[in-house]
């Protein structure tokens, strides 16, 4: 085991990696040439400083696992190798990993640093916006969103659809439409509030300034509204008229073990669910005006960098995805319907993390029934 294919080692959308020398050759791992080949021993160097991420404990192994898992799930290395033995001797060669302390070897663990980093960038912003400043922050997250952006940056093509909901049937009052026979709201009023009435805040803006929230599919911006049997809603449908840049914070980031700074790409990865979830998360009504500033903070972060706007999970409609616009110049309101709702469904099953139910008189443990997918 001397030469990998770099499809071996990072799959074929991986970009070039320019410090890397790569010549023709046969790759040892999945043994078929390629022009892309690199020498175990021109990767070592590069990729040294990796292993500091990991900390090998050979009398302790509650938790621990073989250094290839871990590698292959924090940095995405070998998406498709068949061949355990074989990553096992190229990682071993790469790290000069010899004796006991193999890549084999299960008492591999992450430093619990990155975790605990990342934890508490999230958290201590989240702090200090709420309760101690406001408008900006003395946390190292300003910092990472910067640098973050461009490489979570996602472009939307012109011509695609974009979605938006609305259960009233004035865009300036919240009438309920009960009679099906109402016309839906007109396209050119399903779109951003006018200003002066705005006076509320919401996940992506502050009192007083407009944002376009829509979603990427009829489905969620339906049920991003929360509607229920009696009401009847308006669907507009939005064309992209002109490339829109937006941040994509669902993107499962890939963080890239040749750059200079591995920990600030690792704390990357783990940063950017908080970012997601913060979105995504309903607020109760009580709290909300408090609890919408930390991402009213990060959309003007976006908007201030230059982007069109952002995409977000939905929390309403899993894989489902939101998006959100600085304002409607690159999009058009094409048509409107109005929908009446038949049924809702949901799906669930016994929680992860309530392992137990209370019986009659004895506490008895329920195991992994995780199957009972119940229609509503
Ligand atoms: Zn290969």
């Amino acid at each position: 085991m001397n030469k990998v294919c770099l499809d071996c080692l990072f799959g074929k959308d991986r970009e070039e990696i320019l410090q890397l020398r790569v010549s023709p050759n046969i790759c040892d791992l999945c043994d078929e040439s390629s022009d892309e080949v690199s020498l175990l021993s021109d990767i070592a160097p590069l990729v040294e400083h990796v292993l500091e991420e990991y900390t090998f404990d050979e009398l302790f192994f509650e938790n621990s696992r073989n250094l290839k898992d871990l590698l292959v799930e924090d940095w995405g290395i070998f998406p498709h190798a068949n061949s355990n033995r074989l990553c096992f001797e190229a990682i071993d060669k790469i790290f000069n990993l010899s004796g006991n302390k193999t890549s084999e070897s299960a008492h591999w663990e992450n430093t619990d640093l990155l975790k605990d980093v990342s934890l508490d960038i999230w958290s201590g912003f989240e702090e200090e916006i709420k309760h101690q400043k406001r408008f900006v922050t003395s946390t190292s997250l300003s910092v990472f969103l910067e640098e973050m952006l461009p490489v979570i940056e996602s472009d939307i093509p012109k011509g695609i659809l974009l979605f938006r909901c609305r259960l009233a049937n004035s865009p300036m009052r919240d009438v309920w439409v009960t009679d099906p026979a109402t016309p839906p709201i007109h396209p050119q009023e399903m779109g951003m509030p006018p200003r002066r009435m705005v006076v509320d805040g919401g996940r992506a803006n502050p009192a007083g300034i407009a944002v376009f929230y829509g979603a990427e599919d009829e489905t969620t911006a339906i049920l991003e509204t929360r509607p229920d049997l009696t009401k009847l809603a308006s669907v507009a449908e939005f064309e992209v008229m002109e490339p829109l840049r937006l941040v994509d914070f669902t993107v499962n980031f890939a963080p890239d073990m040749f750059s200079s700074d591995v920990r600030g790409q690792q704390t990357t990865k783990l940063l950017l669910p908080y970012i997601d979830r913060a979105f995504s998360l309903p607020v109760s009504q009580r709290e909300a005006s408090i609890d919408y500033v930390p991402t009213q903070y990060i959309a003007q972060q976006v908007f201030q960098a230059g982007y069109d706007g952002f995409r977000f999970s939905s929390s309403l409609n899993p894989g489902g995805r939101n998006i959100v616009l600085h304002d409607e110049r690159k999009i058009w309101a094409r048509r409107s319907v109005l929908k009446r709702f038949e049924q809702f469904s949901v799906r669930y099953r016994d929680s992860m993390r309530s392992e137990a139910t209370w019986n009659d008189t004895e506490f008895t443990s329920k195991g992994n029934e995780f199957d009972d997918d119940v229609p509503f």
